[in-house]
């Protein structure tokens, strides 16, 4: 079996200074790459500039060429390449207890040092991460918890069907799969978290069914024979290459006349005239709005709108089992695990783990060879031709809700990052919230509680 990392995103990684797309932006660079600002501002008068072109990003800039006559989508990766290229695919629509909880204040031991333990913290990180760690813990006293449930129930409950919209033709519909989840347990304490977990949601007018064993096997047959059931979850989805998605986005997007630049954008100087400029790898941009969805790198762009942002990464790890034949079947999701396993159209992935490390250190190979263990136990019959390993970087404020909406001090300026563990189930209805608060119209959903300026 061949192992082939492809942990993402360090910066000797990224392609700098080349342009894609169907169009190539007009700004003018001089032979010193700065931009004729001149030229820029008079011809960029009506241009939306969307910086990032993961999941968040390219949902985005789809939503917005169909109302705006320029949009451009900037990032130093070709689209799908940062955090959204190795999710787990989840549609995760049920997921609307925001981790920010009493309950993860509570099992902190159990996730750090049981068994399997999901939850790790890197010795050489723990400074930058501890005052994150105490907003964190602060965030999830139970006031706060509940009006964390209320705000993602409001953006969840749109989640699924604005992706079917998102996906409504033939180049993206066959990436979606609503056919729903499931969810393992594997002891008598899981069985009883799950049950817990069943009627919490129940009264939240979530639907899950117990399945027996017959039914969990026809419903993933990559599986051990031996489960006697699961919990399903009718209501989700998910999608069978992540980074497809991305990438099958961004053709729409050139396709309806979208411009887009390889450029890692490091300022922006907003005009008194209105609009700003935006300097970057490949030179000066001028937009008349902007859209930050940079993912877990958006603070520092975020703190020249003057935004001051507890941003951090909770990093996560991939296995994709490839070369395994045509598997099919519904994710599955551990309680005791703490993974989430995929039949995807590249093979069949499995992924899990927070962990506390920030952009910069490696991956720790010790957590791919966990998943290898949870792999083969998991799906022992499933025989791979190799496994890919991958690591990402959720982008995750202490409260653990997203940040949507206008910065205030530039309402030209629109903020759509920090989307933790569910970036992929809340790229579409962020990117119809963006297409409103772009188009000046009053959003459906109230974005109090997502608001730039919360911290
Ligand atoms: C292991 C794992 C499993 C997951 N599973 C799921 C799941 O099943 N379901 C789900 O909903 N979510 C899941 N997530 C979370 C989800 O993947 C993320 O929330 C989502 O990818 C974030 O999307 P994004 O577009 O905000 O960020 P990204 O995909 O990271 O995109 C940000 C982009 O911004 C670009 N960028 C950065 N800096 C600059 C700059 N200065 N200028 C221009 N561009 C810049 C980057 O190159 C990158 O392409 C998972 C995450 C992990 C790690």
């Amino acid at each position: 079996m061949n192992h082939e990392t492809d942990s993402q995103q360090s910066d000797s990684q990224q392609t700098d200074s080349q342009q894609t797309g169907s169009q190539q932006t007009d700004f003018q660079q001089t032979s010193s790459g700065q931009a004729d600002s001149r030229r820029t501002r008079d011809d960029d008068r009506s241009l939306v500039v969307v910086i990032g072109a993961g999941a968040i990003g390219t949902s985005i800039a789809c939503r917005l060429i169909r109302e705006h006559e320029r949009v451009l989508l900037v990032d130093p990766l070709a689209p799908g390449n940062g955090t959204s290229f190795g999710n787990a695919g989840h549609i995760s629509t049920e997921s609307i207890f925001p981790l920010a909880s009493p309950a993860t204040i509570r099992d902190v031991p159990k996730l750090m040092f049981g068994k399997n333990a999901p939850l790790h913290l890197r010795r050489e990180y723990f400074w930058q991460i501890a005052p994150w760690l105490l907003r964190f813990a602060w965030a999830s006293r139970p006031s706060r918890f509940r009006a964390g449930v209320k705000a993602m129930q409001s953006l969840l409950a749109r989640a699924r069907d604005a992706m079917e919209e998102l996906c409504a033709d033939e180049r993206l519909a066959e990436l979606l799969h609503t056919r729903g989840h499931m969810v393992l347990a594997e002891s008598k304490r899981s069985w009883r978290e799950l049950e817990n977990r069943r009627r919490l949601l129940e009264r939240h007018g979530i639907e899950s069914i117990w399945l027996d064993a017959v039914d969990t096997m026809a419903h993933a047959p990559f599986l051990r024979e031996d489960f006697t059931g699961a919990l399903f979850f009718p209501n989700s989805g998910h999608i069978g290459d992540p980074h497809g998605l991305c990438a099958r986005l961004h053709e729409r997007f050139a396709d309806a006349g979208g411009e887009s630049l390889r450029s890692r954008i490091h300022s922006i100087e907003p005009l008194d005239a209105g609009g700003f400029v935006l300097t970057g790898s490949s030179g000066k941009v001028a937009a008349r709005k902007l859209v930050l969805a940079a993912g877990a790198w958006s603070a520092p762009l975020a703190r020249q709108l003057g935004l001051v942002m507890p941003l951090e990464t909770e990093r996560g790890y991939h296995l994709t089992a490839t070369g395994v034949g045509s598997i099919s079947g519904v994710p599955v999701e551990s309680q005791d695990r703490k993974t989430i396993m995929t039949p995807m159209d590249m093979g069949l992935r499995i992924t899990g783990f927070v962990e506390f490390g920030g952009l910069d250190l490696p991956g720790n190979p010790q957590r791919w060879a966990e998943l290898r263990r949870h792999f083969g136990e998991l799906a022992p019959a499933v025989q791979a031709e190799s496994f890919r390993e991958w690591m990402g970087f959720r982008p995750s404020l202490p409260d653990h809700l997203p940040v949507i909406g206008e910065a205030p001090a530039n309402p030209d300026a629109i903020c759509a990052f920090g989307h933790q563990h569910l970036g992929l189930t809340l790229s579409a209805v962020t990117a119809e919230i963006v297409a409103d608060l772009a188009a000046g119209r009053k959003t459906p959903i109230d974005l109090t509680p997502f608001r730039p300026d919360r911290f």
